[in-house]
């Protein structure tokens, strides 16, 4: 992929260029994105810090206080929207493909994590490398 994508909130009043390749295309079956999807998996891709660029307002954030390694989930303040998703340890930011002005050039998972949370009727697509919790970090 070699063309800028860019994405937002559903308002509009948050805005963001990627400029750097996408590192994974994954979905995610926790529980906690079962709330922030809706009931579904949450697809996001792995973008480099340096390569997301943020205009508009400033996100808000909400970290669970019930886990020591409780990732941090930025949010548009005005409409809610769900943007990225910062989990300790992990350098690249994770951007939800739904925030995408095309969504369409996501194209698909290719591994599905966290799948030991995930309902009996999330659907894995076919070829999809699936972990029951995180890949292993080499
Ligand atoms: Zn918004
Ligand atoms: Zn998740």
């Amino acid at each position: 992929m070699s063309q800028e994508l860019e994405g937002g909130c559903f308002c509009g009043a948050v805005r963001y260029t990627v400029t750097s390749q996408p590192r994974l295309k994954a979905q995610c079956h926790c529980r906690a994105c079962q709330y922030f999807s809706g009931g579904g998996p949450n697809y996001y891709m792995l973008i480099n810090p340096e390569g997301l660029h943020f205009s508009g307002e400033d996100l808000g954030t909400f970290r669970s206080p019930k886990k020591p390694d409780a990732v941090t989930r930025s949010f548009c303040r005005i409409c809610g929207t769900h943007l990225i998703t910062e989990r300790p340890g992990l350098r690249e930011l994770v951007l939800k493909v739904g925030t995408l002005d095309d969504p369409s050039e996501f194209g698909g998972p290719k591994i599905a994590i966290f799948c030991e949370e995930k309902q009996d009727w999330h659907d894995l697509p076919e070829g999809v490398l699936a972990f029951d919790t995180l890949p292993a970090r080499n």
